[in-house]
């Protein structure tokens, strides 16, 4: 009998799902995220680890799991996985759940644009209509980085609104064509240059971290939207900070900081603080944070260990014939890191 592991809030009906349908030995973290914390004795028979995106793994971590087999993250990000954990654990199988969280993604990017477009996270109710009227999606370019799971369905739920809705989007990695105001862009000075609202959708990896920075911010319009519901460390928050007090038109949504939460003292939570009307708002890495994410990404992962465990026969790295495995971790993505 091997262990699986549960790390972190975990749904009591996915977990009923891997004690009814396992017979492995179960145990549930659920205050705990740090694999150092845990008893070496369960440690050294688990095989099978069911995380969140706060277990950071990295190549020390492969040492105190010595009969790792199978790893599933109920998260779409992935970077609290690092290549090196995964290469001296060379048997393993590394899976994440991505679909689970696309639409509740959405959803807050959604709210953050509707809120840069009418102004309502701006101002205290007086009673007064401010003295500029509001702008509709068709006087807008919204900017897309990263044209995935999460920057698709952006767009196909903000055309289902308004089909004269202006994209700009810009994802070296992805194969398609412009089409009728959808204008796609190999240069990220076009998209950082012409988009009136810029979101953020592509993973943390060598090549995004701190992509936006004061060399990159000074591209974007004065009286730009930057919203960042991908992964904090994307964009350099210092700079930022820096980039907001020196343009006032310039607003920022960000459901991911870095660090987070952000510590007293923080320059973007002194902007945050003193902006009126907001030129910053900021929500507690909340995109994924709704009922249903939760249920279908513990669900996701908790059938993905099941699926594990009753084909394990198979070659574990040949994941393309494991279906339901699918999609194993990206890191042999041409966007990944070496
Ligand atoms: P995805 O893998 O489906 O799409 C990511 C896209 O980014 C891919 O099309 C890829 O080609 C593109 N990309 C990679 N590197 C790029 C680069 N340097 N420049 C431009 N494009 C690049 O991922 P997804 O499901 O759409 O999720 C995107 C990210 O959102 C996740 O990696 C995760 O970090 C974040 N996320 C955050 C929350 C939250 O709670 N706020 C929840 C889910 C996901």
């Amino acid at each position: 009998m091997a262990n699986i592991v549960v790390l972190g809030p975990w749904d009591a009906q996915a977990l009923l799902l891997l004690e009814q349908q396992s017979e492995h030995q179960i145990y549930h973290y659920k205050e705990t995220y740090e694999i150092k914390s845990l008893p070496v004795n369960i440690l050294n028979k688990t095989e099978a680890l069911l995380i969140r995106s706060k277990t950071h793994l990295n190549s020390e971590h492969s040492k105190l799991l010595p009969e790792l087999k199978f790893i599933c993250s109920a998260t779409a990000g992935f970077n609290h996985i690092s290549n090196s954990f995964l290469s001296a654990l060379p048997f393993a199988i590394a899976s994440y759940c991505p679909d689970a969280q696309t639409q509740s993604v959405t959803e807050l990017t959604l709210g953050f644009i509707f809120s840069q477009l009418r102004g309502f996270t701006e101002n205290p109710y007086t009673g007064k209509r401010p003295a500029h009227r509001d702008l509709e999606l068709s006087e807008t370019t919204i900017g897309i980085m990263g044209f995935g799971r999460i920057g698709q369905s952006v767009v196909h739920a903000l055309k289902a609104i308004s089909h004269k809705t202006h994209f700009l989007i810009y994802d070296p990695y992805v194969n398609i064509e412009s089409s009728e105001n959808v204008r796609i862009t190999s240069r990220w000075e076009d998209m950082l240059n012409d988009a009136d609202i810029l979101s953020l959708h592509v993973p943390l990896t060598q090549k995004t971290h701190h992509f936006f920075d004061d060399s990159k911010f000074e591209y974007m319009k004065p009286s730009a939207c930057l919203i960042n519901t991908s992964r904090g460390a994307v964009v350099n928050n210092h700079d930022l900070a820096k980039h907001l007090d020196k343009k006032p038109e310039f607003k920022a949504f960000l459901d991911v900081t870095d660090p987070e939460p952000l510590p007293n003292g923080h320059p973007l939570l002194k902007i945050y603080k003193k902006s009126n009307p907001k030129q910053l708002f900021l929500t507690p890495h909340i995109g994924a944070y709704t009922q249903k994410a939760f249920y279908d990404s513990c669900i996701s992962a908790s059938q993905k260990c099941l699926f594990y465990f009753k084909n394990k026969k198979f070659e574990p790295k040949k994941n393309k014939d494991l279906p339901e495995l699918s999609p194993t971790l990206p890191c042999r993505a041409p966007w990944c890191d070496d």
